[in-house]
């Protein structure tokens, strides 16, 4: 096992895999910006090294600084969290030319599924069922007129090296269709350098269901159910539970023997999310993570199983001492993520949180990096905390929820906690009955 890792992120997710650290006797290092200071992350490690100024391309993203932090400090792996470097194959690449673990999957893994084109040709072949849409990239507007027409519309234009929900553009009719494709393509050269796009056909009312798998160096593939994350703004999750209201055990059950068959052909290592759209009783890919997921919490909530811990264990190339029958779902999890932007049009809404209170009490798990006297920077992502309630049932979950939302305090910013105490009380929310429009559609009745 290793003696030190190095955590290449920071935030909640940085404190995350530090207490999985710890819990297995393993020494932490943290890098930061000089924005990030004093932040919990760097407190709480037991080394830290300052890496660049605050912008993240300085810093969070400066492979050549992270590679001089772990050989100062001596680090024999890297954890990078989720967002960041955490889906960068080069990087995966290099830590390895330099003698230290990645603690991810093989580096031509997070290549093929960040290569969203690609990875639904490859799955598609391993067997799993994806969106009805073009075989890859769309040529000229013609061409791209003629397979949405065979799809029929509505279509999705989405980008080949598409994320966080850019680059992706709805064409109701075949006159929208230009605009769409100029649109999406414009938005993904600038996001991502790389304007090419593909089309799906676009589903009306699906729900997110994603699946969670762990796989390690000696071919055992296990699936640790699903995830529900259907209530989303602007193709951003907003909040995720486990197991999904819409499932039953059988459809669980084949899902993730879809999946963890599909994977094991692939010879895939260590936790990736598999995501799909649900309509009518049928599964479609979108797409696959090769990382750790900020909803991770709600999995470990109902199995019992600390993903993080695993992922090291197999990094260190451990063998996953569970079967596929060991994995009992118990209850009901959910997760609200606390960002710091306004809970309504969304702003973001960084700087000094003048009162913190945590909620607990039992069920209850506040992962965050928050303290009374933080600053929360601009220059980040603005998640701020997770509220993660377990229950043995779902309608325990929502009181537990509701309670909870109560009780926490964070004063000098705004957070979305308004957003979720009213989705908590709102009828389809609590029966379960909602879909990856809803949530929209919701604050668009609602005046935001
Ligand atoms: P990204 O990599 O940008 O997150 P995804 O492919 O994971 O993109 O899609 C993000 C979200 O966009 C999904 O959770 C869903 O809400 C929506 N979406 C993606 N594909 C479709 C589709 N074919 N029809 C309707 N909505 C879609």
């Amino acid at each position: 096992m290793f003696e030190k890792i190095l955590i290449a992120n920071r935030g909640e997710i940085a404190l995350r895999i530090h207490r999985a650290c710890k819990e297995m006797g393993i020494a932490t290092v943290a890098i930061h910006s000089t924005a990030d200071a004093d932040a919990m992350h760097v407190r709480l490690a037991d080394e830290s090294v300052c890496i660049g100024p605050a912008p993240a391309a300085q810093s969070y993203l400066n492979v050549p600084q992270i590679i001089a932090a772990c050989e100062i400090t001596g680090a024999e792996a890297v954890h990078p969290g989720y967002g960041f470097l955490s889906e960068n194959a080069r990087f995966a690449e290099i830590v390895a030319d330099h003698g230290v673990t990645f603690i991810g999957p093989r580096p031509e893994h997070i290549r093929l599924m960040g290569d969203k084109i690609a990875a639904k040709q490859a799955v598609a072949q391993l067997g799993i069922p994806t969106v009805p849409g073009s075989e890859g990239a769309v040529g000229s507007d013609d061409d791209a007129a003629s397979i949405a027409a065979a799809i029929g519309y509505p279509v999705l234009i989405k980008a080949a090296a598409g994320g966080g929900g850019r680059g992706m553009k709805v064409a109701r009719r075949p006159e929208d269709l230009p605009l769409a494709l100029t649109t999406a393509r414009a938005e993904a050269k600038t996001a991502f350098a790389d304007d090419s796009v593909y089309i799906e056909k676009y589903l009306e009312r699906p729900r997110h269901i994603e699946v969670q798998v762990l796989a390690d160096s000696f071919g055992k593939v296990l699936h640790l159910g699903e995830r529900d994350c259907s209530l989303q703004r602007r193709n951003q999750k907003l909040w995720e539970e486990a197991p999904s209201p819409a499932l039953n055990a059988a459809q669980r059950e084949e899902i993730g023997h879809t999946v963890t068959s599909a994977l094991s052909k692939l010879g895939y290592l260590g936790a990736g999310t598999v995501e799909f759209l649900f309509e009518d009783g049928q599964f479609y890919f979108i797409e696959m993570n090769t990382r750790l997921q900020v909803e991770h919490p709600v999995t470990e909530a109902i199995t019992g199983i600390d993903i993080v811990r695993e992922q090291i264990r197999i990094a260190a190339a451990s063998p996953i001492e569970l079967e596929q029958s060991d994995i009992v779902i118990a209850g009901n999890a959910i997760e609200c993520r606390i960002n710091a932007e306004n809970p309504f049009s969304f702003q973001p809404s960084p700087g000094t949180i003048t009162q913190f209170h945590a909620p607990g009490g039992l069920g209850v798990r506040f992962d965050s990096a928050m303290y009374t006297g933080y600053r929360v920077p601009p220059y980040y992502d603005s998640l701020a905390g997770k509220l993660i309630v377990h229950g043995r049932n779902r309608n325990e979950c929502l009181m537990r929820l509701r309670r909870a939302l109560d009780e926490i305090v964070v004063a000098g910013i705004e957070t979305t906690i308004p957003l979720f105490q009213k989705l908590v009380r709102e009828t389809d929310v609590l029966n379960g009955d909602y879909h990856i429009h809803w949530l929209e559609q919701y604050l668009a009745a609602h005046g935001a």
